[in-house]
């Protein structure tokens, strides 16, 4: 139908967070840290609040914003672009992403997604016009299955938006998985979008890395990362986009009329923020690390069986594993309103048939006593 939103409702994360205040629950559903992100890195906005900039700054972001995206890529991915023509400072993650599709396809053009996707990714993918190819990645392990992958590109193939450490699975991709989706990409001569918020969010020896870096796809591959992610402030929606410089010209054509820009007292945080030494990274992997690990053994000490998790804030419990036998919907809402312990249902994260239900995602990056109070709570429950 040509009613493109009609078939959308409000985010499952709005409504399980209003559930979860309703209920004064623990809010383990929706994504965000209960502890701000450096002090220093707030007063440097603060500061720009109160003397300025406080007007609209440059479309593209401000040049020392810029500067440091392409010095961050540069420091931890060896990406060496011109910050004049191949950076881009957008309201989030989420205008970055709307802003790399309307910028790239147009409507008919297929765009391949990996399921199970975060929920902005359909509904911007319609809107531009976008014709979804699914792949679907099953628990616990969350493995690429190559047939899969094949069977989703053709020739009407622009785009492939792919998610890396990945939402809601934990996933991060493998060197392997990247040089195979690498490939399709070439030979089908398409262009890859690739969020990479949690690009400083992954775990023991796993690391993230970059399909821009692959070899070619540094001209078609647009990186997309996010502060609120990488310092702990999910409020401030400040993003920034790396790509060569034609896409960059693109995306840049769409942000100038979705939002034109984005506040520059964030920017000037950020642009502070993206210059912590490399310990301050290391800091803020081990610090989720041990929140993972320690949510972890107290889930699975109550007997749940738990899908592999490399990287970001989330944990998938199977809920049959404990013997419940309902739907994670029917899970979550009744561990939110009883137990006291706010969860997000996976198959929200599934568009296409039969989907798994009996997933539910547990949000880790709280308080070591937080995530304690919430396991004695599913621990009396279960
Ligand atoms: N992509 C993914 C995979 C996410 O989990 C999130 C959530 N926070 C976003 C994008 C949105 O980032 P932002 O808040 O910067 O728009
Ligand atoms: N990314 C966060 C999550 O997956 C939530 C962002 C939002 O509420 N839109 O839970």
């Amino acid at each position: 139908s040509s009613d493109v939103l009609g078939e959308f409702g409000t985010t499952i994360f709005e409504v399980m967070s209003k559930l979860a205040i309703d209920h004064e629950a623990i809010n383990l559903g929706q994504g965000f840290p209960d502890e701000d992100g450096p002090a220093d890195i707030l007063a440097k906005a603060a500061e720009a609040v109160k003397d300025g900039p406080n007007q609209y700054p440059p479309m593209m972001g401000l040049p020392e914003l810029r500067v440091a995206v392409a010095e961050h890529d540069f420091r931890f991915y060896g990406i060496s672009g011109n910050w004049q023509t191949d950076t881009l400072v957008t309201s989030g993650a989420t205008e970055a992403i709307a802003a790399s599709l309307f910028g790239l396809i147009n409507p008919g053009d297929e765009v391949v997604l990996f399921e199970p996707l975060y929920d902005c990714y359909l509904p911007l993918v319609k809107l531009a016009g976008g014709i979804p190819k699914y792949v679907r990645l099953d628990p616990p392990h969350w493995e690429l299955d190559e047939d899969r992958l094949n069977a989703a590109f053709s020739e009407k193939t622009k785009l492939v938006l792919l998610n890396s450490p990945m939402n809601p699975t934990g996933k991060v991709f493998t060197v392997e998985e990247l040089e195979k989706i690498a490939a399709l990409v070439l030979k089908y001569d398409a262009y890859a979008i690739c969020d990479e918020v949690y690009e400083h969010i992954v775990f023991g020896d796993k690391k993230h890395v970059s399909l821009l870096t692959f070899p070619e796809m540094g001209e078609r591959t647009a990186r997309i990362a996010s502060a609120g992610k990488t310092f702990s402030l999910t409020g401030w929606k400040v993003g920034y986009v790396t790509a060569a410089a034609p896409m960059i010209a693109r995306i840049a054509k769409a942000h100038q009329f979705l939002v034109f820009t984005t506040p520059p007292n964030l920017q000037k945080g950020v642009a502070y923020g993206l210059k912590q030494d490399d310990r301050f990274f290391e800091d803020l992997k081990y610090s989720m690390q041990s929140k993972r690990d320690l949510f972890r053994d107290g889930l699975q000490g109550i007997g749940f069986s738990t899908a592999q998790c490399d990287g970001t804030y989330f944990l998938n419990a199977d809920i049959n594993s404990i013997g419940f036998d309902g739907t994670d919907e029917e899970f979550c809402r009744l561990i939110t309103t009883e137990a006291g312990v706010a969860a997000v249902p996976v198959s929200a994260f599934y568009q296409s048939e039969g989907a798994m239900t009996n997933f539910a995602r547990f949000c880790f990056c709280k308080k070591p006593e937080v995530l304690e109070a919430a396991i004695e709570k599913l621990g009396r429950f279960f």
